[in-house]
């Protein structure tokens, strides 16, 4: 039979919704690499923690094929689990490549990635991913429902009211929710026949709710993921929900997750509990952003930190913009 109207479309793609859930977070994943085979997730090799204390990055060097220059060159850092921990550099640092080593989605050259004692690079690549949340700066605009979009590998989410009111109440969704007939069941899919379109700061939202699901519930692997890596999170934002964004990465935080926030805006990374600063795939600088201001402010050194002088460009230019 020819389907039409909005139910229709809607009950038929909700049937296939349960297909797409495992390919939804490789999907996510696949936002930050261009290799079709991320979607081939290997399985076996040693047990990772489910928790570990802290994920080490021993001299890690990567290049990618094709290219000479490293886009890492033998960083060493440590992740302590339940912090916020701010990856900052220019355009082309080396942020986004570290953080898809840490996925799991490529893996060293050289040197060596470890949650706690167990090398990453031998292990259940399947774990790494049921662990770790990705929260890409460029949301796929899934064709879906926004139940289903939101709930990936969660069954029994999509039907648990209180649990998807907090997700709203967490992404700053209530509005958005309120303005669609549909609710939850609002199919976010432009030119579909009771389609929605929705825009880059709206998707955001979307994202943050699905993200929230995953980092505070248990799949159906038994995992609960502790590591969110959330890239550039508030670049389509307001400045009121930036606020509330980094409130809420705080709020994970709080509750055990490890917040890696990728961001090349100091003024995000200043309330972080520890700062890395990469540029041209080196580690650069480390400390909290209070150690990072010291660095160079001594007038009689004026060898000014990179960080201190970054951040107050960004502060002085921010000043400038504003009436
Ligand atoms: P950042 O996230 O700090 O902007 P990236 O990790 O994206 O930096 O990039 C680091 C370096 O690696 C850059 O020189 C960039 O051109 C290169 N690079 C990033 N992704 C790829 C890729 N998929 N293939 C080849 N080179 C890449």
């Amino acid at each position: 039979a020819v389907r039409t109207g909005a139910a229709d479309v809607g009950s038929l793609l909700g049937s296939v919704n349960q297909l797409f859930e495992e390919a939804l977070y490789v999907g996510d994943l696949q936002t930050l690499t261009t290799e079709a085979d991320a979607r081939a997730i290997p399985t076996g090799g040693a047990d990772l923690p489910e928790r570990p204390d802290a994920i080490h990055v021993e001299n890690v060097s990567f290049t990618y094929p094709g290219r000479t220059a490293p886009s890492l060159d033998k960083v060493s850092l440590v992740v302590p689990t339940g912090k916020i921990v701010a990856l900052v550099g220019d355009n082309g640092a080396g942020k986004s490549t570290l953080a898809r080593l840490l996925c799991g989605l490529y893996q060293p050259d050289s040197g060596t990635i470890r949650w706690d004692g167990v090398d990453t690079a031998t292990a259940d690549r399947a774990q790494q991913f049921a662990s770790t949340v990705l929260l890409p700066q460029d949301f796929f605009h899934w064709p879906l429902t926004l139940r289903a979009i939101v709930t990936p590998g969660r069954p029994g989410h999509h039907d648990d009211a209180q649990t998807l009111a907090e997700a709203a109440e967490f992404a700053g969704m209530e509005h958005l929710l309120q303005q669609q007939d549909r609710g939850w069941d609002t199919l976010a899919a432009k030119g579909f026949e009771g389609g929605v379109d929705f825009s880059g700061g709206q998707w955001q939202r979307i994202g943050t709710a699905r993200t929230y699901l995953r980092a505070t519930t248990t799949g159906t692997d038994g995992r609960r993921p502790f590591l969110v890596i959330a890239d550039e999170p508030t670049s389509a934002l307001d400045p009121a929900a930036e606020v509330r964004a980094f409130d809420n990465l705080r709020r994970l935080a709080a509750e055990g997750a490890t917040v890696l926030l990728i961001t090349h805006r100091l003024a995000a990374s200043a309330s972080a509990d520890l700062i890395y600063v990469l540029k041209d795939g080196r580690l650069v600088e480390q400390g909290t952003h209070e150690e990072l201001m010291a660095v160079g402010a001594d007038e009689d050194r004026p060898a000014a930190g990179s960080y201190r002088t970054a951040y107050l460009l960004q502060a002085r230019q921010y000043a400038a913009e504003l009436p």
